[in-house]
Order: C-alpha cells, then sequence, then structure tokens
C-alpha cells in the first residue's frame, strides 16, 4: 500500500516521537473529468481522524486524531495507518 503522508507523533505511551506512514483515501467522481482551472478558490477545510497506533517501542495500542487539510476538489473519504515508518 502506497504511503500518501508521513505523520510525527509525540508517543503517549513512552514520550517519544514516532513517524506513521498514512494512506489516504480519496473520493474520486467516475465519469468525470476534474477541472484543472477552477475559477473559484476552493474551501479549505480540516478533516479529523481518530485512528489507533501502536508504539513500537511498548508494542501498545494508543489513540490519536489526525488532522488533515483537504485543499482540492477531492473530498477526503479514509486514512488509514499502514504503520510505523524507519529513519
Ligand atoms: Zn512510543
Amino acid at each position: 500500500m502506497p504511503i500518501d503522508e508521513i505523520l510525527e507523533i509525540k508517543c503517549p505511551l513512552c514520550g517519544k516521537p514516532h513517524r506513521y506512514g498514512l494512506a489516504v483515501e480519496i473520493i474520486t467522481f467516475m465519469g468525470s473529468s476534474p477541472d484543472p482551472t477552477p475559477t473559484f478558490k476552493p474551501n479549505i477545510c480540516i478533516h479529523k481522524f481518530t485512528r489507533l497506533f501502536t508504539c513500537p517501542e511498548k508494542n501498545e495500542e494508543f489513540q490519536a486524531t489526525i488532522k488533515l487539510k483537504e485543499t482540492g476538489r477531492n473530498p477526503i473519504q479514509d486514512v488509514r495507518v499502514i504503520g510505523v515508518v524507519e529513519g
């Protein structure tokens, strides 16, 4: 699964920052190609998703809220946590 976003979270369990790869699912509209030059300024809205993350130090799960900015014509449908990104 491709990683769309990398999110750094300060872990509430061990206090260290971890980096997680996220897969962002976008709603795509079938049958109509999106206008490449919109004449209106798109509204920027913030989507919040609460997901479970696994601490690699303690191997325990914690809950955190992800905030994603939606800037374009394609609404965000879902966000999945792929796992810890090393490095
Ligand atoms: Zn941790």
